[in-house]
């Protein structure tokens, strides 16, 4: 970010969060109440590591705890600082009233740069860390779950899972201090896809929408639309398969950190996946344009652009250069404040972070939920469905005389495990809450933007949960 006018992270979340205040009916104290965070624990901790005292910084902060637990990732990147996890940790509490997970927000943090450590280095790097947060019950399954971003995933999280169950051997409920972990460590199906696959849902939802549609400047469906990525990781990588593979979209550029890939006609997104795990960039992938100059894929004409990276890209300095319909908000944090006011009066529509991203933290409360139970999800239901099924069949096929097909027999058969129930719930709780913002954006000519009225949904959850314990 290159304009100093351009306000921190954390600034630029209180400045869109003041715009939905300022249209509430809510009382000073209360908004005062809500913005602010409430702690923000710090720790420097040293770990002896090739022969020396190596010093780390890491923060858990916690922005909300009208409902506990309260939940948010833990990030690995050298990024990270107190502004940053306050600012995540804020858009945490508003994601989680969004799609009505009921978990206050937080955010943790290590100042690190993960690829200059070998992996045993770094597990005793995050066993230290996690260790200095459990005890402070900074991770615990009743008051704060942790999970992954940006730099962590299910390996780092098997490591948290396994410290806090060696530091509470007799707690029954250690696997739910966590969330994102490998599924043989007590995670869900579909985690490590939530993310990208919300975003899949958040845009087939907008696309069921004409006149949302319509006022992107845009007709049809996501079938042959242009589509920008920012960022080929986790959640990026899920997102653009997703819709190249299964809803027509074509994307035409990819953006990482050692250039951009280009194709007009669609990248074939994993195929690339696998150039960048062999070589480490976008540089040499074959069938498509590159060039090292990310700014120029950014900026490039498209119909949806997903910042799927860092906070931050779209700011003062560029945003009147971004040349799409759509942005949708797959990363925390993509579009500064002010970058918000110039694309809104551009005309482009965003679909905001606070929704866009929420498939993450909506299947992690599934596999809290699971944690607790101590049962997989469908495991006691599959088959007795499956049996009703059959009957029906059997019933339909004497009374008609005629044989069902195969492909319907086959289809109708299949009762729901874990995976079907967790793509079911979580593609409920995207069209609920897209319709929830939509309602909120369209039924009220002071709210010009779906950002804003995310907010006030979330903001009128909060606080009314806030009114009720009566503070
Ligand atoms: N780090 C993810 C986010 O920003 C997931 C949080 C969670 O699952 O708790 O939403």
């Amino acid at each position: 970010m290159n304009n100093p006018q351009e306000p921190s992270f954390r600034a630029s979340v209180d400045m869109m969060l003041e715009k939905a205040i300022s249209l509430m009916d809510i009382s000073e104290g209360l908004a005062t109440k809500i913005r602010v965070c409430n702690s923000t624990y710090t720790v420097r901790f040293g770990v002896k590591l090739r022969g020396d005292i190596h010093t780390f910084t890491g923060y858990r902060s916690v922005h909300s705890e009208h409902k506990e637990p309260v939940k948010g990732g833990i990030r690995f990147a050298t990024s990270v600082n107190q502004d940053e996890v306050e600012a995540l940790a804020a858009l945490m509490t508003y994601k989680c009233a969004l799609v009505e997970a009921p978990f206050g927000g937080s955010k943790g943090g290590l100042h690190i740069d993960p690829s200059q450590w070998e992996e045993d280095e770094m597990e005793r790097i995050t066993r230290r860390f996690a260790y200095e947060l459990i005890k402070r019950d900074l991770i615990h399954p009743a008051q704060n779950v942790p999970a992954p971003d940006m730099g962590t995933g299910e390996r780092e999280m098997a490591w948290i899972a396994d410290q806090y169950r060696r530091m509470n051997t007799t707690d029954i409920d250690s696997e739910a201090c966590v969330t994102g972990k490998p599924l043989n460590k007590g995670g869900i199906a579909g985690r490590v896809e939530a993310t990208g696959r919300g975003c899949q849902y958040a845009l087939q939802e907008f696309f069921r929408h004409p006149d949302d549609v319509k006022s992107a400047n845009m007709t049809g469906s996501l079938e042959g639309k242009a589509v920008i990525v920012q960022g080929l990781g986790n959640v990026g990588y899920h997102a653009a398969k997703f819709l190249s593979e299964e809803d027509g979209a074509l994307i035409t550029a990819v953006i990482e950190r050692d250039g951009a890939v280009i194709n007009d006609k669609g990248l074939n997104i994993e195929a690339l996946r696998q150039h960048i795990v062999e070589t480490g960039g976008v540089k040499g992938f074959d069938g498509a344009e590159y060039t090292k100059d990310g700014s120029r894929a950014l900026e490039k004409e498209c119909d949806i652009l997903i910042p799927a990276a860092m906070e931050g890209v779209i700011n003062m300095s560029n945003a009147k250069d971004i040349n799409t319909k759509l942005i949708i908000e797959a990363a925390n944090g993509p579009v500064t404040g002010p970058a918000d006011e110039i694309l809104r009066k551009a005309g482009v529509i965003i679909i905001p972070d606070m929704y866009a991203n929420a498939g993450g933290v909506t299947v992690s409360y599934f596999e809290w939920v699971k944690n607790l139970s101590h049962i997989r999800f469908g495991r006691m239901q599959r088959r007795a469905e499956e049996g009703k099924q059959q009957l029906l069949i059997e019933e339909l096929q004497n009374l008609t005389g005629k044989k069902v097909s195969d492909d319907f027999r086959h289809k109708f058969l299949r009762g729901a495990g874990e995976l079907e129930l967790v793509r079911s719930g979580l593609e409920d709780t995207m069209r609920a809450s897209y319709q929830h913002m939509q309602s909120t954006w369209r039924s009220r000519n002071d709210v010009d933007s779906l950002r804003t009225a995310a907010y006030l949904v979330s903001l009128n959850r909060v606080a009314d949960s806030y009114r009720a314990l009566g503070l």
